[in-house]
């Protein structure tokens, strides 16, 4: 557990990796149709991961009452094929563009794993790498 100046420090730190990766997105001018289809993880056979600042950030914004575990293959955040919690959504939701350049995405996707690891270290918590229902469900079980 953090303080909470901490945990303002670093929700800043990673929404400014976010916005990073927002820029380059616009700048990729393949834009994403936003169907949901890659949110249904079974179904589009994906997987997506998150990491400790991430599921900070996504906490701290949400609060406990919105927190859900992921009991089915879809995030249970896309709901009618939209995503509920868009300006909080995670890095890898950010990056993924089934119609973008994919050697762009995966050096995007490191770069942002190398700066939240730096953001563990700044602020001396463990770094965790978690698929999406391990995620949400450390979420739940912390909140
Ligand atoms: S957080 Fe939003 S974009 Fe990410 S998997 Fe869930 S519904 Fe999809
Ligand atoms: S990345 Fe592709 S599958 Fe996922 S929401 Fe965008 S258009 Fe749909």
């Amino acid at each position: 557990m953090v303080d909470r100046r901490t945990n303002r420090a670093i929700i800043d730190a990673v929404q400014a990796v976010y916005d990073s990766i927002g820029a380059d997105q616009g700048a990729q001018h393949t834009a994403c149709r936003a169907c949901g289809e890659c949110c249904d993880f079974d179904a589009y056979d994906h997987r997506l991961f998150v990491t400790t600042p991430e599921l900070i950030h996504f906490a701290s914004r949400l609060g406990p009452e919105r927190a859900k575990v992921m009991p089915a293959g879809r995030c249970p955040y896309n709901i009618d094929g939209k995503c509920t919690v868009y300006g909080e959504r995670f890095s890898a939701c950010r990056i993924f563009n089934c119609r973008g350049d994919h050697d762009r995405q995966a050096a995007l996707s490191q770069s942002a794993i190398d700066r939240f690891k730096a953001i563990c270290t700044e602020f001396d918590i463990p770094y965790r790498y978690l698929d999406l229902p391990a995620g949400l469900a450390s979420i739940a079980k912390d909140g």
